[in-house]
């Protein structure tokens, strides 16, 4: 006989066939559902199956009102998904063994320790560790960091006639009657009836036909789970269960539910996680020295390990939460710390600061420093009078002013007879620091005549000739080259310098720890920018606005100085989200500038496959642009795939007015000044981030003329909606960031592998004192014992470089 479900299958199926069109059944699908109704609750064997039949129903009733192809086409995969998932008539549970997965000491080969494999462990096999292994666990260590995604609460205890519908409750009975039914489909149903002498409750499970030799009648047992209904009696439907003789790990507590993968059961992995905890949780040894534990008010590591797992309580979790949550913390502070320490134990230069050259500095500037500026200055002066090198990081929102701050820095340490540097991540930065500093220094100099000698300034890019590079080494070497400006890569190839003092380095956020770490170490061997006999002092700057906690976490080896100010007289930059059917209007817009003089950029959507095929995307665009929208207009073309040259060609032209509208992909998102550009369009906006869209909207805005931000995308997802509206409702680079970071994490925020950072478990970004707390003991610790030479911090260190593996060399 054909059951119901699979007449109903085999109907859908035929109606996908015929293209949508209602023809399947005679009458249509919405006559046929009460039909299908009936028959299909008489075969509904279990409340899922009803419940089942009844939402099917709906969607059949659903389907003639619905006007659209597409509306038809989503109903019938959603019935058939539906009826899939209805036969599961397949074991979920392996048979419930008594004999366990123990790491039984006298069983285990000798020396058996926390590094070994999971293997070594009874009761799992190669399967099971190939699961694991998935799940990133390979060692029993791992296996105690395998925390819990979440926890059911079933801690609240009940007597039978107090349950209540919906609610999650656990109960302790006797099982009355336990009897198995096999249906007709071939499923089995275990039904047993429990009592408590206040009531008696029917729970059922399906297809775990082993389960009725466990519940025989007269055993004392304890149901866990949510309540529910069926033909109006209250029961449980496949609850957790366990016999009440045994220690509760299921039920009636605060329970763990692992990260699911297939293979593994929860029920097994439950099992086998309490076994190893109590086990091994005791011989993991704390490497929190106990005086730090006892001033911070922190458990110790075997009680928050086991805490983490099965919970007595909520506060005895949050406690074990805080203490873990402060490990990793601690690690990244220790890590950050170290970093800053090495740096700034090595000999550095103590500059002598020329108050007045600075004063007539600032009095050459066409306009005078924000307060937020000279405060920054100050910071930075103050760290150039050290022995010890800078270590500064330079924050500010695109269009701050930071430049100047940097340039300002530069002038003194050239003052001093020293050599400085700026690093930038792209050449057209590297040309534009270029400029603004040769610009900012022949305005200085041609208004002060008492100058020993005219400063060199000297920019090396790829697309030099080997000569000409080769010029630049040696004036470098030689001290002939003051300043010397040009991108990480080819300053870190080889150029030595006679007498660096200052190296400021433009990251824009591309570079973490690590790479900054690596960066110093390249250049502290024997042909970097930081070689020598001193150390320079190094300020890197950061257009990237960024929240605090995580600034302490990826910046935490630097001292900061924020600009959180901008130039008076900047306009807010107007902005819109625009649907892409509105295209035809933000393009008049675009010629409405243009037409009073002004130039646009046009920003294609990020394509992530590749450079290449992102070039090539842009390309078209120009094309479409140029041929179809903009013919009477000049447009230019900006890709990374061009040459340094090509870029350098066409990001001047744009800026001489030469172009109307440059039309790029995200890499003109880095630092390029065009004052007259008052319009920048972005298409596909949903597919950047809010820093990536802040800092695209930094592009304009950099004159006294007002400045417009103009954002297509589709609606797209909910939370690329609420991107698009806090951008266009916030100017605040720094609220968009904690805004970014609360939507996306600090993951998505900076790419885990960007920011440097080994992967946060359980610390939350959000955990500001824990962070806090953790900041200030790494800081105790440092000054007590830099090295972490003493005996009582030894597990710390091994710790710590563990945590650190794989993350850059930070030893
Ligand atoms: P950032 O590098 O922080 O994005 P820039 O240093 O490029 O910003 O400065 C942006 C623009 O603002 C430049 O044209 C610069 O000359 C100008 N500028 C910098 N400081 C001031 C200030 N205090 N007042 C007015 N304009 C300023
Ligand atoms: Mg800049």
């Amino acid at each position: 006989m054909v059951s119901a479900f699979e007449k109903l299958t085999k109907i859908l199926a035929l109606e996908k066939e015929q293209g949508y069109r209602r023809k399947a059944v005679i009458g249509g699908l919405e006559r046929f559902a009460s039909f299908w109704r009936e028959e299909a609750r008489q075969e509904a064997e279990d409340l899922e199956s009803a419940r089942l039949v009844e939402e099917i129903v709906a969607l059949l009733r659903d389907y003639p009102a619905l006007g659209d192809r597409g509306a038809r086409e989503r109903i019938v995969e959603e019935i058939l998904s539906k009826l899939s998932q209805k036969p599961r008539r397949v074991k979920e549970e392996p048979p419930e063994k008594e004999e366990v997965v123990e790491p039984k000491e006298e069983r285990l080969p000798k020396r058996l320790g926390l590094d070994s494999p999971v293997i070594a462990l009874l009761g799992i096999g190669p399967s099971h560790a190939k699961r694991f292994k998935r799940l990133g666990v390979e060692t029993i260590r791992d296996l105690l960091y395998l925390f819990p995604r979440r926890y059911n609460d079933f801690s609240s205890l009940k007597t039978i006639n107090q349950l209540e519908y919906n609610e999650e409750v656990t109960i302790i009975g006797t099982v009355w009657d336990t009897n198995v039914r096999e249906t007709r489909k071939g499923g089995v149903i275990v039904t047993s009836i429990i009592s408590d002498g206040t009531g008696t409750i029917q729970a059922t499970w399906f297809n775990q036909p082993y389960l009725a030799k466990h519940l025989p009648a007269g055993r004392q047992i304890v149901l866990s789970g949510k309540i529910d209904e069926y033909l109006g009696r209250l029961v449980f439907q496949s609850p957790e269960w366990e016999p009440l003789e045994k220690e509760l790990i299921h039920t009636a507590r605060l329970v763990p539910a692992y990260p699911l993968t297939k293979g593994l059961s929860a029920r097994w992995l439950r099992r086998l996680m309490k076994k190893t905890v109590d086990y091994w949780s005791k011989r993991l040894p704390d490497h929190l020295p106990a005086r730090l534990r006892q001033r911070a008010n922190l458990l110790d590591l075997e009680t928050a390990i086991g805490q983490i797992h099965f919970p007595e309580d909520q506060e005895s979790l949050e406690r074990a939460r805080r203490r873990l949550s402060f490990d990793e913390f601690f690690l990244i502070q220790l890590g950050v710390q170290r970093q800053r320490h090495l740096w700034r134990s090595k000999p550095g230069r103590a500059l002598t600061i020329d108050e007045e050259l600075l004063r007539s500095f600032l009095l050459s500037l066409p306009f005078t420093l924000t307060g937020a500026q000279q405060r920054a200055l100050k910071e930075i002066v103050n760290d150039l009078r050290q022995p010890q090198p800078m270590s500064r990081l330079l924050q500010g929102d695109v269009g701050s002013g930071k430049t100047v701050v940097a340039a300002a820095a530069i002038l003194l340490t050239v003052a001093n007879g020293c050599q400085a540097v700026i690093m930038a991540p792209t050449e057209i930065l590297a040309e534009q620091h270029y400029e603004t500093i040769t610009e900012l220094l022949a305005n200085f100099e041609s208004q002060i005549s008492n100058l020993k000698s005219q400063i060199t300034v000297r920019l090396l890019i790829g697309s030099l000739t080997p000569l000409e590079k080769e010029q630049i080494h040696q004036q470098a070497g030689a001290g002939d080259a003051d300043i010397i400006i040009g991108t990480h890569a080819l300053i870190q190839e080889g150029v030595k310098f006679e007498d660096l003092g200052l190296a400021v380095i433009d990251e824009q956020h591309r570079f973490g720890v690590a790479q900054r770490a690596a960066l110093r170490q390249k250049g502290t061997t024997e042909t970097g920018p930081f070689s020598g006999p001193v150390c320079p002092h190094v300020l890197v700057m950061s257009a990237t606005p960024i929240p605090r906690t995580l600034a302490l976490t990826v910046y935490g080896d630097l001292d900061i100085s924020v600009i959180d100010e901008l130039p008076p007289g900047r306009r807010e930059i107007k902005t819109r989200w625009l649907l892409p059917r509105e295209r035809e209007r933000a393009y008049s817009f675009l010629r409405s500038q243009i037409e009073q003089g002004h130039q646009a950029f046009i920003i294609c959507p990020l394509v992530e496959e590749s450079e290449k095929i992102e070039a090539k995307a842009a390309v078209e665009e120009y094309g479409r642009l140029q041929k179809v929208i903009f013919p009477d207009l000049k447009l230019g073309l900006l890709h990374g795939r061009m040459k340094g040259e090509e870029k350098e060609a066409v990001m001047g032209a744009f800026k001489r007015g030469e172009f109307d509208i440059l039309v790029s992909t995200s890499v003109v998102e880095l630092g390029i000044d065009v004052p007259n550009a008052t319009v920048i369009l972005v298409e596909g906006g949903n597919r950047f981030g809010l820093a990536q869209l802040h800092q695209f909207r930094g592009r304009v805005g950099r004159s006294e003329y007002q400045s417009h931000c103009l954002l297509l995308s589709e609606s797209s997802t909910l939370e690329a909606q609420e991107r698009l509206r806090a951008i266009e409702t916030t100017q605040d680079g720094f609220a968009l960031a904690e805004k970014d970071l609360e939507l996306r994490g600090p993951g998505e925020f900076f790419g885990t592998r960007q920011s440097g950072l080994p992967d946060l478990k359980l610390a939350r970004l959000s955990d500001v004192r824990i962070l806090e707390q953790a900041r200030t003991e790494a800081q105790v610790l440092f000054t007590e014992d830099p090295d972490l030479t003493k005996p009582e911090h030894r597990l710390l260190a091994r710790k710590l470089a563990e945590f650190w593996r794989g993350e850059g060399d930070l030893s």
